[in-house]
């Protein structure tokens, strides 16, 4: 048992003690099955949410309505969620209501695939009603129950599916894949918020070329936002180098790059993925930066305007163009660089309007901007009174 299993035990034995079944389920179990790191503990319970608030001090009602309490111990804090089926479905969205049960069985009988749906009780016993430790040992995604009932009642649990592959390299069981491939259209119905979760994921995963390939064979592709159409484009993205990608914003400048889109199309892209305008902005820095860093080294000027983090990152996509990455030489050519942003230059506006005794103004800023040039140009040291002889000297001009 790892050590977050043991750190919550106490709180399956205080919710056992007061009379109710408690087990860890979910992703944890999943992972821990597979000598996986775990992130997120998920406890199910046939405790109702009223019941589970009685039985702790600190609870946040973080989904009420799904049946999920936030419990607040010292040893950190769990999802707590009632068994639950969700009975009725419409729009292959999530379900209308969903409806509390006493019963294990049903709840588990809801999960997506059977290695999601294992329960481990306090004593360790694992609970495997569909045969998912087969399936793991097979390294097999299989829906659980009828596969297409399944994705009718979410058609999300397909891109699940796909992000699975990519993370883990498993194959989708035979059933299960014809299903996504015959009820592909479905995900049109899904919000693109919850689309985006997964993709990125299958973006991001270990096994990244096969669950790339396998979103392209299952059509699934042509429900993604601005994808449609774009099978060759997302080929020669799986068909890059075998490396996992780290960040986010870099999956998308692989991505972009591979759709062979320009500058200006990032931002309708992204927004059609309803991106955060953060992550739009570093994806086009970096995509800029990548484009002069791919046929030359940093100047100190890119250096300068992409900041640390965001020259790190465009490095790091060097390999992906059979190009070998130097962290290092990054980090030490972007310390050297005589001031890192505006803040550092040892002038300000203020001194300079004092200087020539002048009002703020258009002239301000040109100056300050060739004075901060200057400087990253190693030009002139970043020392007040020689900057200000320049300045006077440009002002003279
Ligand atoms: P991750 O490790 O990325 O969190 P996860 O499997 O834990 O993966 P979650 O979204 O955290 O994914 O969901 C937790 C569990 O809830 C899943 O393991 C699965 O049992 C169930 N689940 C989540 N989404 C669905 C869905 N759309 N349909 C059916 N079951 C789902
Ligand atoms: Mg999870």
């Amino acid at each position: 048992i790892p050590a977050e299993y043991q750190q919550a035990l106490p709180i399956l034995k205080k919710i056992e003690q007061a009379g109710h079944e408690a087990y860890f389920v979910g992703g944890s179990v999943r992972d821990v099955l597979l000598n996986q790191p775990i992130h997120d503990v998920d406890i199910a319970t046939s405790a109702f949410p009223a019941e589970i608030k009685q039985i702790f001090s600190k609870t946040i009602d973080v989904g009420i309505e799904h049946g999920t309490v936030l419990v607040l111990e010292r040893s950190g804090q769990y999802e707590i969620t009632t068994f639950r089926t969700e009975s009725i479905y419409q729009d292959f969205r999530r379900p209308e209501h969903v409806e509390f049960v006493r019963s294990l069985k049903e709840d588990l009988k809801r999960r997506d695939f059977t290695i999601n749906a294992f329960a481990i009780r306090e004593d360790g016993e694992i609970i495997d009603l569909f045969d998912g430790l087969k399936d793991l040992d097979d390294r097999i995604l299989r829906a659980v129950g009828d596969p297409h009932e399944r994705f009718y009642e979410d058609a999300l649990r397909m891109m699940r599916g796909l992000r699975f592959v990519s993370q883990l390299g498993f194959d989708l069981e035979k059933e299960t894949f014809s299903a996504i491939k015959e009820n592909h259209q479905l995900l049109k119905k899904i919000s693109i918020e919850r689309i985006n979760v997964e993709f990125v994921k299958l973006l991001l995963g270990n096994y990244r070329k096969k669950g790339v390939q396998t979103l392209v064979e299952s059509q699934c592709f042509e429900y993604c936002p601005a994808l449609a159409g774009k099978k060759e484009e997302l080929l020669s993205f799986a068909a890059l180098p075998e490396k996992v990608i780290k960040q986010e914003s870099q999956a998308w400048v692989l991505l972009i790059d591979q759709l062979n889109l320009k500058e200006a199309d990032i931002r309708p892209f992204l927004k059609e993925w309803k991106c955060s305008n953060e992550m739009i902005k570093t994806v086009q820095s970096v995509f800029y930066g990548l484009q002069i860093r791919k046929e030359q080294a940093f100047t100190a000027d890119l250096l300068y305007q992409l900041g640390e983090t965001q020259a790190i990152l465009v490095e790091e996509l060097l390999p992906f163009y059979g190009k070998t990455a130097s962290l290092e030489k990054v980090l030490i050519d972007y310390h050297r660089l005589p001031i890192h942003s505006l803040k550092e230059l040892a002038v300000n506006g203020n001194d300079l309007m004092t200087y020539f005794d002048k009002k703020p103004g258009k002239w301000l800023k040109e100056q300050l901007t060739s004075l901060e040039k200057a400087v990253i140009h190693q030009q002139v040291p970043n020392k007040k009174e020689e900057l200000l002889q320049l300045a006077e000297q440009q002002q003279a001009k």
